[in-house]
């Protein structure tokens, strides 16, 4: 593997051109997370995004293109709304889900008629995307489940040689993945929360965006386990953690908090990392703040629960889902 970088040069972005029109995968930096990126149009290429990541092939993929234009090349029956939605945040962290040209190979679209398209705010994925000029099937940069990686060594570490070339462009400004909105049916739908919120949208396109209920009932197998770190990771209200803590000590468990209020100082056996008290900072910093926790051998890591308003819906989607697995087991 060829780790390029920072401020990756035009040799390395011409390097990495090279690598995507033999069918090989490089992984780029993107405003949301590292991207691990293959040439769209190649089934074989594509096909090897799935090996590296271990993720289900019914899963799709997104597009990620250089300009405007290039949106006829991979979609058809373009709505208003995509051209407005495209005008007002791209270059910017929106996918948007159209009907797919026939030509889009379904190893991209994970067998659907649709496809999510966006054109991302990075200098070096941009020079990238339009170096190469095509469009670049890319998912976040890590194994299928696990939390998205925001800088470069994030990638190195988790997929090493199953990537041809990393491009270092620093850490991730937004740090969350982007937001989805579908707009293939009557209604645009939100399909995933991000940076970008529904009342954004909804100001632009002067319609109701469909938000999807989330799940509150917290039943075994009705949450989607996803973003999550190996440790065992647990939400937790504010006032409920100083109890918390006082039992699991009791239970001699190695504890890391994740907090953005909480005013707990450190005890040999709990760790606390205090995260932004704003949802864009506080999702800026929270993959990064995951791994570290994740490589510190802890038994659990307690996630001090944020505010349920709309400001941190990106942030609390990605919390419930990376702390699925841990409300199944205790
Ligand atoms: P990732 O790039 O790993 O953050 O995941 C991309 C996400 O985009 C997937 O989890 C899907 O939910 C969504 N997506 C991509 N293409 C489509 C599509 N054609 N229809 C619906 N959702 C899509
Ligand atoms: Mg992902």
């Amino acid at each position: 593997m060829t780790i390029a970088p920072q401020t990756a040069d035009l040799a390395a972005i011409q390097t990495a051109v090279e690598i995507l029109r033999k069918g090989g995968l490089v992984a780029f930096p993107t405003e949301t997370v590292y991207g691990l990126g293959a040439d769209a149009s190649n089934p074989e290429a594509v096909k090897k995004i799935f090996r590296a990541k271990k993720r289900p092939a019914d899963h799709p993929l997104i597009v990620h293109i250089g300009r405007p234009e290039q949106l006829s090349d991979w979609a058809q029956d373009i709505p208003q709304a995509a051209r407005e939605l495209a005008a007002k945040f791209w270059p910017g962290p929106l996918a948007m889900v159209l009907r797919k040209q026939p030509n889009v190979p379904l190893a991209v679209t994970g067998g659907q008629q649709t496809v999510a398209l966006r054109i991302p705010d990075n200098p070096v994925a941009l020079s990238l995307l339009n170096a190469f000029a095509g469009g670049i099937a890319a998912p976040s940069a890590n194994l299928y489940n696990h939390v998205s990686p925001t800088l470069a060594e994030h990638v190195v570490s988790e997929l090493g040689d199953a990537v041809d070339m990393v491009l270092d462009g620093g850490a991730c400004s937004v740090g969350l993945e982007s937001t989805i909105v579908d707009l293939t049916g009557t209604q645009p739908a939100l399909l995933r929360p991000g940076h970008i919120t529904p009342r954004q949208l909804e100001e632009v396109l002067q319609c109701p965006v469909r938000v999807p209920q989330r799940t509150t009932t917290r039943a075994p197998g009705m949450l989607e386990i996803h973003y999550a770190p190996k440790t065992k990771a647990r939400l937790c209200a504010a006032e409920q953690l100083a109890e918390e803590i006082v039992q699991l000590q009791k239970q001699r468990k190695r504890i890391g908090i994740l907090s953005h209020r909480f005013g707990a100082g450190a005890a040999a056996d709990v760790f606390v990392l205090r995260l932004p008290d704003e949802a864009d900072e506080y999702g800026h910093a929270l993959y990064a703040a995951l791994r570290q926790l994740d490589n510190m051998k802890l038994d659990i890591i307690l996630i001090e629960q944020p505010p349920d308003d709309d400001n941190w819906l990106a942030v609390n989607d990605r919390l419930r889902k990376a702390t699925a697995a841990g409300t199944l087991i205790g």
